[in-house]
């Protein structure tokens, strides 16, 4: 087996990776560091984030509105000194990433423009037209390039994180091309691997994103956190599920159910002011959107189409020029994928999963609770996003958590030495022997199959809305399911680009993934931003204003433990947009 010797290795090389990787490199230009990703870089899904990034810079602006918003937008299930630090730093790191070369969209007098989002209560979200993420991704990846102390391992799956002596001290990872399994070891380790939406059917997440990371520092004894809380963002296209970005919302776009009526402000979201003096209703938060949908599909008030309910969303009275300059992937999408052109029709969407609110438990400083081990963007839990994200928060995040994380990571390297070479070998060699036994394993389940039954337990039992019952029967199902994962072939053997091979690896960590959301799920018994449970319809701050916490137990499902919410200066209240509360 080969094994890599450097002093700082990130798995993971999208947004939150490379920001973490050119911090490392600006600050301490003689660490090396190995930074690993299964795809490519520009691959990652940061690459389709389209509507922006928020970060104070409006002089009616300021950062006690922004951690207000963040923090009644995430039902305050947010800890607060680190939405402080986020907040601060955010509009530092867009102000860097525009030296950088990221090409933000201008206001015609030449200043950063910025657009309203859901849940912000003023314009703050920093955009490139509607192609926001693929342009970080490109300013973060070519500044990258121009440090030599930077090894990229392109095409490398990471399978298990190397533990000594309660330390984390390096990883294993598959070279895709040739099959081998190479040791890493380095003094500090950094998780940057993206979230999880892969685990439910109908998500706007790119296929690669199936909590690896996550499942990884869980198997490593890492506590995951408030893994109950799953965006579903409120306009995904039917059928595939691409997301029409909340930007267009932003410039102005309008909700309507099949009678052309703006249900949303039946939903205390109202009143329906005429654009641009409203600053709820479509601009309220994802969770209460998604959650009127399914309110509205009860009553019979959405629009069939042939992939199901949906309903409609309004650009038109924006103007062709308009839709062009600030919407134009929108249109795009639209017309690839639904057939239908914005700027004559409404576009027609449903609530679909976007994002993991949960993740690896890190304190502000990016760090686990295993030395040596750090964690940023969509696979950590810091947190900041609480129960309900914001929209625009995370591209935000992940360059300031991104650099925190980096910066922790150097000077635990600069204090620690590396872990043995012996007891890294050691662990490897068990990490390929759990993937020859894969190999040899002559068992009758087929991964599609058991992936199809996670992904229809979690949204039937886990979805938008949730009861003891349907969160009962999938605890079961997903218990069921990872015993059977035991049994699982692989169809292809051999050692090049083994395709079969990561997609099993990615079910396995799908499923300890989904136990945790669905454990984690059952054990709040309160509705709280994106979780809503029926039969608990209230938040419930007595009992469970706090974080949740999943340990990993050697029996069939995770322990689910709780944490206080820090909480500095705002105390829970009632969220409020537009006209009504809850
Ligand atoms: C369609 C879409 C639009 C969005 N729009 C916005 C928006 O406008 N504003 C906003 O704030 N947020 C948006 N988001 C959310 C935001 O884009 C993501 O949360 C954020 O980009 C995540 O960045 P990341 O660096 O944490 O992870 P990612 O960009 O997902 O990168 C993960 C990296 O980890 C690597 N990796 C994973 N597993 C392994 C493994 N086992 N071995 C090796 N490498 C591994 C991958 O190769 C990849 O490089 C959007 C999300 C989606 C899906």
């Amino acid at each position: 087996m080969d094994v890599i010797v450097t002093d700082i290795a990130i798995v993971g090389a999208g947004g939150a990776g490379l920001r973490a990787a050119i911090e490392v490199a600006e600050q301490n230009p003689s660490l090396k560091i190995a930074l690993i990703s299964k795809v490519f870089p520009m691959r990652s899904h940061t690459v389709a984030a389209e509507g922006g990034a928020a970060g104070v810079v409006k002089p009616n602006d300021s950062f006690d509105l922004h951690f207000d918003d963040t923090v009644s937008g995430g039902d305050w299930l947010c800890d607060q000194d680190a939405v402080d630090l986020f907040v601060r730093a955010a509009p530092e790191e867009l102000t860097r990433m525009e030296h950088w070369g990221c090409p933000w969209s201008r206001d015609a007098d030449g200043r950063v423009a910025v657009r309203a989002f859901g849940g912000m209560k003023t314009e703050r979200t920093w955009y490139a037209a509607d192609k926001s993420g693929f342009h970080m991704l490109h300013t973060l990846f070519q500044t990258s390039l121009k440090y030599p102390s930077i090894t990229r391992y392109d095409e490398f799956y990471s399978t298990e994180l190397l533990v000594e002596e309660k330390r984390c001290t390096g990883l294993v990872a598959i070279e895709l091309r040739s099959g081998k399994l190479v040791a890493f070891r380095a003094k500090a380790v950094i998780l940057a691997t993206g979230g999880a939406g892969r685990v439910f059917p109908f998500t706007t997440n790119g296929a690669i994103k199936t909590g690896d990371g996550m499942a990884m520092a869980y198997r490593a004894g890492v506590p995951l956190k408030d893994m109950e809380f799953v965006q579903y963002h409120p306009t995904g296209l039917p059928g595939t599920g691409i997301l029409i970005t909340e930007g267009a919302r932003g410039e102005g776009g309008l909700l309507t159910n099949r009678d052309g009526y703006r249900y949303l402000q039946d939903y205390g979201l109202g009143p329906p002011d005429p654009w641009p003096r409203n600053k709820a209703m479509e601009l309220g938060p994802r969770d209460r959107l998604s959650q009127a949908f399914w309110h509205e599909q009860q009553k019979g008030r959405t629009v069939e189409t042939p992939f199901g309910d949906a309903v409609n969303l309004d650009i038109r009275h924006l103007g062709e020029k308009k839709i062009d300059e600030r919407l134009p992937m929108v249109r795009e999408l639209a017309i690839s994928y639904v057939g239908i052109d914005p700027v004559h029709a409404p576009i027609p969407v449903r609530p679909v999963v976007h994002y993991t609110m949960g993740g690896i438990d890190t304190d502000i400083d990016a760090a686990t609770p295993l030395p040596g081990l750090f964690a940023a963007g969509e696979c950590a839990c810091v947190s900041i996003n609480g129960a309900n994200r914001l929209g625009s928060n995370s591209l935000a995040e992940i360059l300031v958590f991104g650099a925190r994380a980096g910066r922790s990571a150097i000077a635990f390297a600069q204090a620690n030495p590396h872990g043995s070479e012996r007891a890294a070998k050691a662990r490897a060699d068990e990490a390929q022997a759990k993937i020859r036994a894969l190999f040899l394993n002559d068992g009758t389940e087929s991964a599609p199959a058991l992936r199809r039954a996670m992904n229809e337990t979690m949204e039937s039992g886990v979805g938008i809305f949730r009861t003891e019952e349907s969160l009962q029967q999938s605890c079961a199902v997903l218990a069921d399911l990872r015993t059977r994962f035991a049994q699982v072939r692989l169809e292809d053997r051999s050692n090049v680009f083994n395709t079969d091979l990561v997609q099993v690896l990615e079910l396995g960590a799908m499923l300890d993934v989904a136990q945790t959301m669905a454990e984690a799920a059952l054990t709040r018994t309160e509705s709280r931003g994106s979780h809503q449970r029926l039969d608990y319809p209230k938040r419930d701050d007595e009992d469970f204003l706090a974080h949740s916490i999943a340990s990993y137990s050697s029996g069939e499902r995770p322990a689910i433990g709780s944490r206080n919410v820090v909480i500095t200066r705002s105390r829970p209240g009632e969220r409020i947009y537009g006209g009504g509360g809850s």
